[in-house]
């Protein structure tokens, strides 16, 4: 299996694998760049159908958390890990055990917390091997779980795009479809009725529709009406590669911004967008407010108040993108990768700096 001439690799600075027999984890975490911090990300435990798909989402994953990190304004770098197994069977506090050892091979260069597969939970256990670990503050409202975090992210970066969209500040009457009522969607949805939206949602789950129908007044719809509804905003809050050239060419929306990681299929739909005259809040820059919240904890002096301060920034941010985007004639989401690079120093934007002083 190769790294070095990987697809997926991208100048990472470490990926360390691990096999400890005793617990049988099968573990790798990748470190994409530390310029600005160690590297902080989740780990996801997935049942992956063998090594190399491991391996791909361990360096993709890795290396957007430098991207959402940088642009988050934290100091921080990107990784993450993943433990190759099934989390409904193979999930032992053992293994866990085994996971914290791992990452003290690193010596904080990369720390962890929880994603797909893993809870606030697990990384408790985790944590009685390594200090390594966040997204377990005790006693804190939430236990230490980043979506409610996440979902106010979501909701601000939502504003920001609604007032560039619409030049609207005030939410009331505008119809927003939500595409998974879980974690962040159904917290989203609750803030947004809140400040006036009108609700569409869908779900594969039942209860989380009637959720968001009972208590919020929401209207059901299935799950591929959900891509044809005449609204103003779509907020993806469920699965990635959902923006693709069969759900683009059906959206009559005037603008996206949901929680869902990786929503583009393929990089040039964000220009098929763009060509439509729909506004795309970039995915790992409205999400940003578990990472956010994550941090305050590690840094363990977590104030709620600052932590909010720090989300509302997203709101900022996405409308300097918009404006950038605007200017330029780019799309959203090569504006905002020019400026998280611009921050962690990738090679490109030092590429251009050389360039420009040459
Ligand atoms: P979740 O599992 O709690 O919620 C996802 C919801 O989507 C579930 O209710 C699920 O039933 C539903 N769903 C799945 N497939 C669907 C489909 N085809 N159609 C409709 N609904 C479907 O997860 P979450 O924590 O709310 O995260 C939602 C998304 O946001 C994910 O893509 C996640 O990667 C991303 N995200 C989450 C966080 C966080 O803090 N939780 C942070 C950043 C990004």
């Amino acid at each position: 299996m190769s790294v070095f001439s990987h697809p997926a690799y991208d100048n990472h600075e470490e990926v360390a694998f691990y096999h400890d027999a005793k617990s049988g984890l099968k573990a790798i975490i990748a470190v994409h760049n530390t310029n600005l911090g160690p590297s902080l990300g989740g780990c996801r435990m997935w049942p992956y159908a063998d090594d190399s798909e491991a391996l791909n989402d361990v360096l993709r994953l890795s290396r957007g958390m430098t991207y959402k990190s940088a642009m988050a304004g934290l100091k921080l770098g990107g990784g993450k890990s993943v433990i190759i197994g099934d989390p409904r069977k193979e999930k032992t506090p053992e293994l866990l055990r085994a996971m914290g050892d791992f990452l003290n091979t690193l010596g904080g260069r990369y720390i962890t917390a929880e994603d797909s597969g893993t809870s606030v939970a697990d990384m408790k256990i985790i944590g009685e091997r390594t200090e390594y670990v966040s997204g377990v503050i005790a006693g804190q409202e939430h236990g230490g779980d980043p979506s409610p975090s996440t979902a106010y992210g979501v909701f601000v970066g939502l504003k920001a795009a609604a007032e560039h969209r619409w030049g609207r500040t005030d939410l009331t009457g505008l119809k927003v479809s939500i595409q998974g009522v879980g974690n962040v969607g159904f917290r989203l949805a609750k803030l947004l009725k809140e400040a006036g939206a009108e609700l569409f949602v869908t779900d594969i789950f039942q209860d989380n529709v009637d959720r968001a129908v009972n208590e919020l007044g929401a209207t059901a719809v299935s799950g591929e009406e959900i891509f044809e509804l005449d609204v103003d905003l779509f907020a993806p809050c469920a699965l990635g590669a959902i923006l693709n050239d069969d759900t683009i060419s059906r959206l009559k929306v005037g603008a996206i911004a949901g929680a869902a990681n990786n929503q583009l299929a393929e990089a040039r739909h964000a220009e098929i967008l763009r060509d439509k005259g729909i506004l795309y809040a970039p995915d790992y820059v409205i999400n940003a407010g578990g990472i956010i919240d994550v941090y305050y904890q590690q840094l363990g002096e977590y104030n709620a108040e600052q932590v909010k301060q720090h989300i509302e920034t997203i709101g900022t941010t996405m409308q300097e993108i918009f404006q950038r985007a605007d200017e330029s004639g780019e799309t959203t989401a090569h504006i905002a990768d020019r400026i998280a690079e611009e921050r962690f120093g990738h090679k490109d934007a030092l590429g251009d700096a050389d360039s420009a002083a040459a």
